[in-house]
């Protein structure tokens, strides 16, 4: 049998085990504790012979914000879990608010692409790998292996399999994909430049030109809608 450690408990004297539900006491001003049997302690209380504050710890119910790294109690009310349905991530909600306002580098946002595809809350070992040979070997971006993700199982709606999660496809896609995003991109300028009034289009004209040959070079950058308006 796997020996739990324990504590000595405050009142009885005997081991309280750390995985079980105890209670915390604060002793003494300096944020230090002791232990006890839940019901111990909550017997001195009942019997007034305990003034010191201590609160009941269900150690299944605690967990470290995922973000500032802080312990929190999954019942406390702003304490909401990240990675539905698993439930198994937790943050505080200023923390999951403060995130969504972070902008993330490109890995960061191919990772949470991957996640949302294969319904999954981590990087398997095997696309971990597939990324860094793509990236390092291959020299393919961040952002590129994102938007051949996103056009083979979006644009050409292939179905992602969540029990074999995998980005294989992407060294053989990634060249169609290129020429999809450009194409795409070519004919959004088209449109946009049919907005413009005859004076507007010539100075967009002079001042565009550069621009268009940014975009010419960065083609993968039209994935991300805020990059276009750089
Ligand atoms: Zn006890
Ligand atoms: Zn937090």
């Amino acid at each position: 049998m796997a020996t739990v450690s324990s504590w000595k408990c405050f009142y009885c004297k005997k081991p309280v085990a750390k995985d079980s539900v105890y209670a915390r006491i604060v002793y003494g001003s300096n944020n230090t504790f002791r232990y006890a049997h839940k019901e111990c302690f909550e017997a001195a209380i009942a019997d007034s012979k305990e003034q010191r504050k201590g609160e009941i710890i269900d150690p299944n119910q605690i967990t470290v914000c995922v973000y500032c790294k802080k312990s929190m109690n999954k019942d406390d009310e702003d304490c909401l879990p990240i990675n539905q349905p698993y439930n198994t991530k937790f943050a505080h909600k200023a923390c999951i608010e403060e995130e969504a306002k972070r902008e993330k580098t490109p890995e960061e946002e191919l990772d949470i692409y991957i996640m949302n595809l294969f319904n999954l809350d981590f990087i398997p070992m095997n696309i971990r790998q597939q990324k860094k040979i793509y990236v390092e070997k291959e020299h393919l971006t961040y952002s590129g292996i994102k938007g051949t993700l996103k056009y083979f199982y979006e644009v050409q709606q292939h179905r992602p399999d969540p029990n074999n999660p995998s980005i294989g496809i992407v060294p053989y896609t990634y060249e169609q994909a290129k020429a999809y995003y450009k194409q795409l991109a070519m004919a959004k300028m088209k449109n946009q430049s049919k907005d413009l009034t005859y004076e507007s289009k010539v100075i967009c004209w002079k001042i565009k030109k550069p621009q268009r040959e940014k975009k010419k070079s960065k083609w993968f950058s039209f994935l991300d809608e805020e990059e276009v308006n750089e």
